[in-house]
């Protein structure tokens, strides 16, 4: 145990011993012990509607619990995840946690919420209709609250695969989005026939947002294009209230980012439906009578 934890260390510490075929044994065993003790969880980011300011859904993100080198980000392990093939189990637990997430709310009583998960190029195979069909039907979430995130670049790495999978995805009733929108090199003739819902606008856009007018033109484009194709538009990293503004003046129609709220334990995303639901009930209260 401890020798174990010492080469999961060695091997963040030491990211380029990656590159070694043992190494790589070894991280390969690290993530399949942290699965086996459920170690990889699943935080929640709210998204929000920009007419109504209401939260729509969260993004599912994945996480490490590691017990000595505490939470660590998907950045860090998910191309090695992909590249030994682990990301395979490791996405069917993340998409498994997701609905169990979205259902164990709406048995708390509060309201039916949609969930985002991501998708890695590597998933994205006939497979992944199973996968999906399996895990709504033996969790009993509802197609509709289900969407799958893939990202640009991976749903053109073979567009007419992609098209194909996305059909049958669609056929299911589970939303699709393009994630990391406009960091990719779209074949719009591919997008304009893939069944997606919304597109993701890539953080990279919005960040400097208020200071880049290059920035400002593509973030209106992508978004005039989105709203051409009938497509939902949701900003992703929106840090600061004159992003947000410039979005809404341009019409975006959904946000995500940390001025609406960090990735979050699901504890923390149940109190912001709690919440939102008293809100609701407080609005609902009966006005004292006046003659
Ligand atoms: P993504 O899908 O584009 O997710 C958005 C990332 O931006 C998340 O990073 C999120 O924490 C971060 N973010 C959100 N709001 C803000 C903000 O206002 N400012 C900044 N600076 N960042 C913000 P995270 O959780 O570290 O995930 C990174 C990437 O890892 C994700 O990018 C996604 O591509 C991948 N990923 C996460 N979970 C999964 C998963 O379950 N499966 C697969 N295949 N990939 C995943
Ligand atoms: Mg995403
Ligand atoms: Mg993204
Ligand atoms: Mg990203």
């Amino acid at each position: 145990r401890a020798l174990a934890s010492k080469d999961e260390r060695y091997a963040f510490y030491r990211p380029e011993l990656n590159d070694g075929v043992y190494e790589r044994f070894r991280f390969e065993n690290a993530l399949r012990r942290a699965l086996e003790r459920d170690e990889l969880i699943v935080y929640y980011q709210p998204q929000a509607s920009l007419a109504t300011g209401q939260l729509i859904g969260f993004e599912a993100l994945l996480r490490w619990q590691h017990p000595e080198l505490g939470l660590i980000p998907p950045g860090r392990f998910i191309g090695l995840a992909e590249e030994t093939g682990m990301v395979l189990p490791i996405g069917e637990r993340v998409l498994r946690l997701a609905c169990e997430q979205s259902m164990a709310w709406q048995r708390e009583g509060l309201r039916a919420v949609p969930v985002s998960v991501n998708l890695s190029a590597r998933q994205f195979s006939e497979r992944i209709v199973d996968t999906v069909a399996k895990t709504l039907a033996e969790t009993g979430l509802e197609p509709k609250l289900l969407e799958l995130e893939l990202t640009e670049s991976a749903s053109m790495e073979d567009p007419q695969k992609t098209v194909d999978i996305l059909c049958k995805l669609k056929e299911m009733g589970v939303r699709l989005a393009i994630d990391d929108f406009g960091t990719g090199y779209s074949n719009l003739n591919y997008l304009k026939r893939f069944p997606v819902d919304r597109l993701k606008l890539d953080q990279s856009f919005v960040r400097d947002l208020t200071s880049d007018p290059d920035d400002l033109a593509i973030a209106r484009a992508v978004i005039a294009m989105g709203h051409g194709l009938r497509l939902d538009v949701i900003a992703e990293g929106v840090e600061t209230e004159g992003q947000l503004a410039l979005l809404a003046q341009h019409g975006c129609d959904e946000v995500q980012g940390y001025l609406f709220g960090r990735p979050a334990a699901p504890d923390d995303c149940g109190r912001m439906l709690r919440e939102e639901k008293a809100l609701a009930l407080d609005k609902l209260q009966p006005q004292p009578y006046h003659r």
